[in-house]
C-alpha cells in the first residue's frame, strides 16, 4: 500500500479488492528504525473499513511487541516484526500467535538466514527484504534471489510449512526469479500502483 496514491486511498483499495491480489500488505513506520514515516494506526482503521482482502502488517518499527494489541485490531492476519528490532523475538512471536495472528519474522537485506535456524519452526513466514526498509520504489538488491534459495533449504530441511514473501524491487522480471528460487508471496508496490493497468499487472504476477 505503501506505493499507493493517499489522496485517492479509497479508489487505491477499491482496485485492490477487485484484483486477483490475496492479500494487501501494509508497511508501518516510525521514523526511527527506518529513515522515514508513513502512516499510523488512524489511517489503518479506515483501510481496515475498506479493505476486503487480508491484511499482511509489516511493522518497520522499534519495539513491535508494544503494539500487539492495536495490529489486532485493525484486523490483521498477519503481523510481521523485524528481527532486528526485537531483543526476545521468540516471546513476542508467542504474544502475536496468542492474539489470534499469523506471526511473520523480517530480515533487512544485510542480515543473514543463518539467524533464524532456532526460530524458523516457530514462525507462519518469514519476510525477506529486498531493498532496504524505509521508502518505496528502490531498485532490487540481488544477493535477495540466492537469499531465498538458502531459506527454501531450510525450510524444507525442518519439514516446517514456513512461507517466504519478499518485498522490495518486486516487478514482472525480479517476482519470476524469486518464485523460481522458492518464494511464496511476492509484494509489490510500484510495479502495481504505477503500471498503467494495475489490475493486469496483479494478473500478470499471480501468473509467475
Ligand atoms: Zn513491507
Amino acid at each position: 500500500m505503501l506505493s499507493a496514491d493517499f489522496g485517492n486511498l479509497q479508489a487505491e483499495i477499491d482496485m485492490v479488492n477487485r484484483s486477483e491480489a490475496d492479500w494487501l500488505h501494509i508497511d508501518v513506520m516510525d521514523g526511527v528504525f527506518v529513515p522515514n514515516i508513513s502512516f499510523g494506526f488512524p489511517v489503518l482503521e479506515y483501510v481496515k473499513k475498506l479493505s476486503q482482502k487480508p491484511l499482511d502488517v509489516h511493522l518497520m518499527i522499534t519495539q513491535p511487541e508494544k503494539f500487539v494489541k492495536e495490529v489486532k485490531a485493525i484486523g490483521a492476519f498477519m503481523m510481521n516484526i523485524h528481527y532486528e528490532a526485537c531483543i526476545h523475538l521468540h516471546r513476542t512471536i508467542q504474544q502475536i500467535k496468542e492474539a489470534g495472528m499469523q506471526a511473520g519474522v523480517t530480515l533487512n537485506p544485510s542480515t543473514p538466514i543463518s539467524l533464524l535456524e532456532d526460530i524458523v519452526s516457530d514462525v507462519d513466514m518469514v519476510l525477506l527484504m529486498s531493498v532496504n526498509p524505509g521508502f518505496g520504489g528502490q531498485r532490487f538488491i540481488e544477493h535477495s534471489v540466492e537469499k531465498v534459495v538458502r531459506l527454501r533449504e531450510m525450510i524444507d530441511k525442518k519439514n516446517a510449512r514456513t512461507l517466504i514473501e519478499v518485498d522490495g524491487g518486486v516487478n514482472l522480471e525480479t517476482g519470476k526469479r524469486l518464485v523460481e528460487a522458492g518464494a511464496d508471496i511476492l509484494v509489490a508496490g510500484n510495479a502495481v500502483f504505477k503500471a498503467e493497468n494495475p489490475t493486469e499487472m496483479i494478473h500478470r504476477l499471480k501468473q509467475l
